[in-house]
């Protein structure tokens, strides 16, 4: 995934309109009336912002090239390749919900009929270019940068500060003024901007939590993040899915508009405490020292973010207070080691703490099972006897 591209975003969709292969096997009498449409038939000339009818969530996604890249094709090439790129990406999205657990059918819609030809800075777009962005109807924007310049970095997920997504395509490993065509269904174009719509639908990333034991100083101990699309967006359909973490936050979140949606979907729906269970052997310890390690670039530092005693085998944490470092929603850690020291025997215990367990606690908690108590992430470690 850090490969090449970054992303963003969208698509559109026809394939949902239809009817089923069964509703076609039904002979229609001569004379029988036409069945009339039932009344929520989605209609994309009715998708707004956040729209959500019940069955279907929809954007309109605003379509941006870079104009260097547009001069060396013309508009039909683009046209053409995007509706069926567009198409492939509604697709994806959907078919990796392999358990049917989306409460909503997505619909990615891009505007193929009045296309954004930037100049300058791709980041720029949705300001260089507001008078063509309807505020009103699109909640995303992908722009596509076909041919880089000296200098110019990766893509990825922005925000226009208010809610609306700036997803860039590009791949910055090409050589300057050469046309890349993400166009091409053999690029991983597609993978990418589904994966990009999981950041503008609330998700953060999750391959950055990958720790080698060679970059664990403190304990020596690799960490694999869950599996899904936002730690690796790129096998075949058939070879990944959304995770059930990546589909908690699709369903709480919606389609709705809201500056890094990631952000305060973890803040909003967080656990309350997390309660340390600490064992030596399996036995309770009673009386130990917890360090919390700050993780950071794939790699465990030898900072420590926070430090606790206690004397029972049990000790509660205000969960926010242990991941949030600042005032701002964004101001978070993304993963500790947590290490507990056994008072009476010196020995120590290890486990990584990435912070999608606690969320997940939480959104089970008060999303799914509305519970009116506190929630609790529980968490055991069980220290072992030093080896002499
Ligand atoms: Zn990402």
């Amino acid at each position: 995934m850090r490969t090449l591209y970054i992303l963003f975003f969208f698509i559109c969709v026809f394939a949902n309109i239809c009817c089923s292969e069964g509703s076609n096997n039904q002979p229609i009498l001569p004379d029988e009336e036409e069945p009339t449409p039932p009344p929520s038939e989605f209609n994309p000339d009715n998708v707004g912002l956040e729209y959500d009818d019940g069955t279907n969530i929809a954007f309109h996604i605003k379509i941006a090239i870079d104009k260097e890249g547009f001069d060396m094709r013309d508009m039909d090439f683009f046209k053409s390749r995007l509706k069926t790129q567009w198409e492939a990406i509604n697709e994806r999205f959907m078919k990796l919900d392999k358990k049917n657990v989306l409460k909503r059918n997505y619909i990615f819609i891009p505007d193929l009929e009045d296309i954004i030809i930037f100049e300058g800075d791709h980041w720029e777009v949705p300001k260089n270019y507001a008078n063509r962005i309807d505020k009103n109807k699109y909640q995303c924007i992908v722009a596509y940068d076909f041919v880089i310049q000296e200098g110019e970095g990766g893509g990825g997920c922005s925000d226009d500060g208010y809610g609306m997504s700036n997803i860039l395509v590009v791949n910055p490993g090409i050589e300057p003024g050469k046309f890349f065509n993400h166009l091409d269904e053999t690029t991983s174009t597609v993978a990418a901007i589904v994966h990009e719509f999981g950041h503008f639908r609330g998700i953060i990333d999750l391959y950055p939590f990958a720790i080698k034991a060679s970059d664990n100083p403190v304990s020596g101990q690799s960490f694999s993040p869950i599996a899904g699309i936002m730690n690796n967006p790129y096998p075949a359909i058939k070879d990944c899915e959304w995770s059930e973490y990546e589909l908690r936050c699709l369903n709480v979140n919606g389609a709705r508009k809201e500056y890094r949606l990631y952000d305060t979907c973890l803040w909003e729906t967080f656990t309350d405490f997390i309660e340390f269970t600490i064992t030596e052997n399996g036995e309770p310890v009673e009386g130990y020292t917890l360090n919390f390690y700050k993780t950071e670039s794939y790699k465990v530092t030898k900072q420590i973010a926070h430090t606790m005693s206690a004397d029972g085998n049990k000790v509660r944490k205000d969960a926010k207070a242990l991941f949030w470092y600042g005032k701002a929603l964004w101001q978070y850690y993304g993963m500790f080691l947590v290490e507990a020291i056994n008072t009476k025997t010196g020995n120590k215990g290890y486990c990584f703490l990435p912070i999608y367990e606690p969320h997940t606690q939480g959104l089970i908690d008060k999303v799914e099972n509305k519970i009116t108590d506190k929630s609790f992430y529980k968490k055991t470690i069980d220290i072992q006897p030093q080896k002499q």
